[in-house]
């Protein structure tokens, strides 16, 4: 069965065919400047449109949403109820979720009959207990403006944790995990019995670790110092923390790893420092995991820098668990969203795969 999984981004999109449940790829590719001037592609309809173009017999869709909300602990296909759940989220979600949507509805009228099934970014970590999703602020700000920590990258997370079972042969409900998707936006989860735990992402992408351009934890309180000392709107400040901040901010050289490493060893001193924090930053947060879950059968190290930049892997784990009984594996596994997504489409359209 040909199950085609797609990844609308505000300007481009991404899309995978498989043949399920044999998980065989069949073809892969990306579409972009969607919207852009000079473009053949003025919306995701026409990118779409092309996409289809190369394919037939297409049965089912599956579509990567970044966020659920509450509403959406886990896949779902697609009707009225869904999109107006999805509608919903956009609020908290203005630079994702509008393209998901997009590419959904451009798929309805492509594909009538089809069935379209989503799937959340943040559904993985709908299991995080409301102690770890609280944020220490005015109560009626989740309960009015649904303001808490929900995560992201959860089903990267979901697929290499699923993974790791298989490698170590024994059952998720029997395993202490914590998975370290390290790429350009970077995320920690502690997944217990199969289950996340405590995520290190938060209302939005920008919380927790130091990534390629966002700032992840820093003290609230400087954000309102930095925009009145420098005279900046809130839609500015928020840019900064998310594109001129991280290793490209640190560094002021690139918020590509493999550059800061290049120059790192040809002496340059920043360079070297914005590892040393991203390193540093990693570190704290498995230390505290460590205590979340109070044990650790695995670490696992996925994404761009996780899968391929093994100093970065050894620095990170130099020493960490020498006051540990029992060593944890440590694991590399490259990530697989699509086919993750694939895997969930196909098990809700045929209910008893
Ligand atoms: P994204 O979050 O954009 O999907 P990736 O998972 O592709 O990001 O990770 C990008 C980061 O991984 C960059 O810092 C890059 O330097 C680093 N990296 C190291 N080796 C590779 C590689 N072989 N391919 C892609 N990225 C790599």
């Amino acid at each position: 069965m040909k199950i085609l999984v797609i990844n609308s981004g505000s300007s481009s999109i991404k899309y995978k065919l498989f043949d399920m449940p044999k998980e065989f790829l069949i073809s892969k590719g990306t579409i972009e400047h969607i919207g852009e001037k000079g473009s053949k592609f003025s919306d995701h309809y026409s990118g779409l449109k092309t996409i289809l173009e190369e394919f037939d017999s297409v049965k089912a869709v599956g579509h990567r949403v970044v966020h659920g909300a509450e509403k959406f602990k886990k896949p779902a296909i697609v009707d009225s109820k869904v999109i107006k759940g999805i509608k919903e989220c956009c609020a908290i979600a203005p630079l994702h979720n509008p393209a998901n949507l997009s590419g959904i509805l451009a798929c309805q009228k492509l594909l009538p009959g089809v069935k379209q099934v989503v799937v959340f970014d943040t559904a993985f970590h709908q299991t995080i207990p409301a102690h770890a999703y609280i944020y220490g602020l005015p109560y009626e700000y989740y309960q009015k403006l649904k303001v808490r920590k929900y995560g992201f990258h959860g089903t990267s997370h979901e697929f290499v944790t699923a993974e790791a079972s298989r490698i170590l042969k024994k059952p998720l409900n029997k395993l202490k995990l914590i998975s370290c998707h390290l790429g350009n936006g970077c995320s920690i989860t502690a997944v217990d019995k199969g289950k996340s735990v405590d995520t290190s992402m938060g209302f939005t992408p920008l919380e927790g670790l130091v990534m390629g351009t966002r700032c992840g934890d820093v003290d609230p309180a400087l954000v309102t110092h930095i925009m009145y000392k420098k005279n900046i709107s809130a839609q500015e400040m928020e840019r900064i923390l998310n594109k001129e901040s991280g290793l490209k901010g640190i560094s002021g050289i690139s918020n590509d790893m493999r550059s800061l490493e290049q120059e790192a060893r040809k002496g340059n001193k920043r360079a070297r420092l914005a590892i040393d924090i991203f390193i540093y930053r990693i570190r704290k947060y498995i230390g505290s995991y460590l205590s979340v879950l109070g044990g650790l059968d695995a670490l696992i190290f996925t994404a761009g820098i996780g899968e391929n930049q093994a100093d970065v892997r050894d620095d990170i784990c130099r020493g960490l668990f020498q006051y540990l009984g029992k060593k944890p594996r440590i694991l590399v596994i490259p990530t697989n969203e699509e086919l993750m997504i694939a895997r969930q489409a196909y098990k809700l359209i045929v209910p008893r795969a």
